[in-house]
């Protein structure tokens, strides 16, 4: 049976070191900024707040109505931007269909874009100089660090090619020197690809689209997605394909957990550049 990276062990050591690294800091305050009511990003946004004030980091929650123009919320932003006292600020995807995602993540100070959605921390990690970087892919490279997988010359296949999973997850295995493919939904024979995986990191979002016929034995799964059926929240990989694998994620209880970590740990790295304790390129 594979050895379970669960999630909450490390994601707890974490913020408590992100709090004694915000002790050593002084204050620090990450905006978050909603627009409308989704009833997902509102239950996001509330373990956000709970988890940042426990670290010591003040956190406001600008909640706009679903009616709120383009304009208004770039308003917002530079407000934000222009604010001395706000380290990171956070826009919870998805937006109403009104505004223009890439445009408001264009407006955010890149030093304060503790997401690491902004072109230019996305660019840097395209580069191999990676500064504030999304917080899931993050979590995974922890969590696949702390169980010591091997990823040196590893075959890595991610499935999912989004700019908040599936793109910096295979960006951080290339540097980490995997061997990295990508697939998506027109990936021809996707089974054939998973089986030579070392490392398997599924973020799709669709129930079983991994199933445990297409996992090497002795390999890393990780699963990234959140489906909520009747039978509660499952995973984009079968439960019974942990079996063959060596090192698997739950789901819940094993990536979710380490992307509010990491979230907190990108607010002290905004802040440290901020401060000029760490050096942001310009
Ligand atoms: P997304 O933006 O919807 O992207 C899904 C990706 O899966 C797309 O690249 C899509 O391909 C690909 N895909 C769809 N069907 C496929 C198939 N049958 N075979 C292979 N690839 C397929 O999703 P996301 O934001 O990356 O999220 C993915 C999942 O992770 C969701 O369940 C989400 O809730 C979860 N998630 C969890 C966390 C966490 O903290 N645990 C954080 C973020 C997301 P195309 O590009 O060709 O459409």
């Amino acid at each position: 049976m594979a050895t379970l990276m669960e999630g909450p062990p490390l994601a707890a050591r974490i913020r408590a070191e992100v709090a004694d690294d915000v002790r050593e800091l002084g204050a620090l305050r990450l905006v978050t900024v909603q627009v409308g009511e989704d009833a997902a990003s509102t239950i996001y946004l509330r373990r956000k707040h709970e988890a940042a004030e426990e670290a010591g980091i003040a956190s406001d929650d600008r909640k706009l109505p679903e009616s709120t123009s383009e304009d208004e919320l770039l308003d917002l932003v530079s407000e934000l931007n222009a604010d001395e006292s706000v380290d990171g600020i956070l826009v919870q995807l998805p937006l109403p269909a009104q505004i223009d995602e890439a445009r408001v993540i264009r407006a955010l100070d890149p030093v304060k874009d503790v997401d690491g959605f902004h072109p230019f921390n996305a660019g840097q990690l395209y580069l191999g100089r990676p500064t504030l970087v999304p917080a899931t892919p993050l979590g995974i490279m922890a969590l696949l660090a702390e169980h010591r997988v091997p990823l040196e010359g590893a075959q890595a296949v991610v499935v999912g090619r989004s700019d908040i999973v599936g793109k910096p997850i295979a960006h951080l295995l290339l540097q980490a020197n995997a061997t990295v493919t990508i697939c998506h939904s027109r990936t021809r024979d996707l089974a054939q690809l998973t089986l030579e995986a070392d490392v398997l990191v599924v973020a799709v979002g669709s129930p079983e689209v991994v199933t445990a016929d297409m996992v090497k034995q002795g390999s890393a799964v990780v699963d990234v997605g959140i489906n909520r059926t009747e039978g509660g929240i499952v995973g984009d990989v079968a439960p019974d394909a942990g079996e063959l694998a060596a090192w698997v994620t739950p789901v819940p209880g094993g990536v979710g957990p380490m992307t509010i970590a990491m979230l907190l740990r990108n607010t002290v790295k905004a802040a440290r550049y901020r401060r000029g304790v760490l050096a942001y390129p310009h």
